[in-house]
């Protein structure tokens, strides 16, 4: 009976860009675009996502490939506001960061998935 569960249900990680932003100062002194990267965990049943949680929010710059994160307190502003504030956001890229085996982009540890080229890390 086990095995007709496998694959009818699980988990997953899924990163999503839900917002970019121009001409934004990065903190390297270039103006430049950034995204700002949702990643949540959520439970599927057939394929079909049934909620979400653990949603983590991430801005990228494009300019150095810098990745900051973003505070909880800082979400909703950033997805309504137009401009980085780059002080409220603390920067990842240089602490629990891995190499992209397939593509050479700098990633967060924590990522099952490359956000730059799709490849799997697990
Ligand atoms: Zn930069
Ligand atoms: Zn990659």
């Amino acid at each position: 009976m086990m095995f007709f569960f496998i694959g009818i249900f699980g988990i997953q990680d899924k990163q999503r860009v839900v917002k970019e932003f121009n001409n934004v100062v990065c903190a390297c002194g270039s103006l430049s675009r950034a995204e700002l990267i949702e990643e949540y965990t959520y439970f599927h049943f057939f394929f079909l996502p049934l909620f979400k949680w653990n949603k983590r929010y991430f801005i990228r710059f494009r300019c150095c490939n810098r990745i900051f994160k973003v505070p909880e307190d800082y979400v909703s502003d950033l997805k309504h506001g137009f401009d980085i504030d780059i002080d409220r956001l603390e920067e990842i890229s240089k602490i629990n960061m891995n190499i992209c085996p397939n593509c050479g982009a700098t990633i967060e540890k924590s990522f099952l998935y490359c956000p730059y080229c799709g490849h799997n890390l697990k």
